[in-house]
């Protein structure tokens, strides 16, 4: 009987995560789409002080278990400055102390996946797994690119809702396409289909780069659909991070290139070095220096996202304030958890685009106009 998997849903990533359990020869367990349901799970079994994506993420484990999955699969785990070190742990320890007896499956880009891996799956060669990650990584590069194009048009479409439409239809094929070439010829498929929206290239239009912590950067829940209120509001967006910079980041020789050579990582770690000179976990650096790269890139302003009580972001937030008025950038950061409420978020995020909009598109009456809000909650 093959062995059920469950994972935490991460906005829609998920799509690409079935394909690799799949794959690697479980039977998936999607866990619902993440809900009030979900966090109150999350809430009721991670301790108070825990961070806002333990608790999703618990929730998403619980109603996974709930749906017949016997291993949990998460990413990273027992690395790293912050939390995230702790998360399995803490999930094997909480599931376990309410009766959800389950084993733990750590997605790494290590070779302690591939053993673990053979655990739960022992008929798996070698070609197999190396087959399914380079499918998988094919599907991420595409899911990442639907979503980028996404973010890109949706502040122009003349027909509210077209990006949206397209980019679940898009999703919805990225999910049944197995085939590598398929997947190439989807490729092609994306990018016409996204050029045949009809845009309206006039629009004023302002450009907002998102930093933050990672999990609230990939989790359409955890930040209430920002992505749709602000597009429809005509904000393109760019999110400094994904899965696949998520992966590759963490491999050793990628931190060493990144040291040594121009790489994107590198500029973004001369930029934050000025701030904060060395790691302090999550991507608490990254945030610093991204801020500055849209800075260099022309964006109008940055959206900090942390969760309460994570450390790495509450620093990072904490020097914000001193990089905006260094780089003459707006930089709004917003803590988040489960009490923060879709009203006061969105009403937050309008100041903050309306208060951009307004410096750029009409004519300045203060030079010197640079704006910081920090909101807390
Ligand atoms: S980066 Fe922050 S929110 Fe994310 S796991 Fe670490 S402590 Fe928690």
């Amino acid at each position: 009987m093959p062995v059920k998997i469950t994972f935490p849903h991460a906005g829609e990533y998920y799509v690409v995560f079935k394909d690799l359990m799949t794959n690697l020869g479980f039977e998936v367990v999607v866990p619902p789409p993440t809900s009030q349901r979900t966090l109150d799970l999350g809430v009721k079994y991670a301790p108070a002080q825990a961070c806002l994506p333990f608790k999703i993420t618990l929730g998403n484990l619980i109603e996974g278990i709930e749906k017949g999955a016997d291993v949990v699969g998460m990413i990273g785990g027992k690395t790293g400055i912050c939390r995230l070190a702790y998360y399995s742990e803490m999930y094997q320890k909480i599931l376990a102390d309410n009766g959800y007896s389950v084993d733990l499956l750590a997605v790494k880009v290590k070779k302690e996946f591939w053993d673990n891996l053979k655990k739960h799956q022992p008929e798996l060669t070698f070609r197999q797994f190396i087959k399914t990650i380079r499918s998988f990584w094919r599907k991420l590069i595409l899911f990442e690119l639907i979503r980028e194009k996404s973010l890109e048009l949706r502040p122009y479409e003349v027909k509210k809702g077209d990006c949206t439409r397209i980019k679940r239809s898009f999703l919805q094929e990225l999910e049944q396409t197995t085939d590598l070439s398929a997947l190439k010829a989807l490729r092609h498929k994306i990018i016409k289909g996204f050029a045949s929206i009809p845009i309206d290239e006039n629009r004023k239009v302002i450009k907002i780069g998102l930093v933050g912590e990672f999990f609230l950067l990939i989790d359409q829940f955890s930040t209430m659909n920002m992505e749709e209120f602000l597009g429809n509001n005509g904000i393109l967006l760019k999110y400094s991070l994904s899965f696949s910079e998520f992966f590759i980041g963490s491999l050793k020789q990628k931190r060493f290139l990144d040291k040594y050579l121009p790489t994107h990582n590198h500029k973004v770690y001369q930029f934050a070095k000025e701030y904060i000179t060395r790691p302090i976990g999550g991507h608490g650096r990254e945030t610093i220096g991204e801020a500055v790269v849209f800075r260099q890139k022309g964006y109008d302003g940055v959206i900090h996202l942390y969760p309460f009580s994570c450390m790495p972001e509450v620093v990072a937030g904490s020097i914000t304030s001193k990089v905006s008025v260094d780089w003459q950038i707006p930089i709004l950061s917003i803590c988040m958890d489960e009490h923060t409420g879709q009203a006061g978020f969105q009403t937050r995020l309008e100041a903050f685009t309306d208060m951009i909009k307004r410096k750029k598109f009409m004519p300045p009456q203060n030079e010197n106009d640079i704006v910081h809000l920090e909101v807390s909650q």
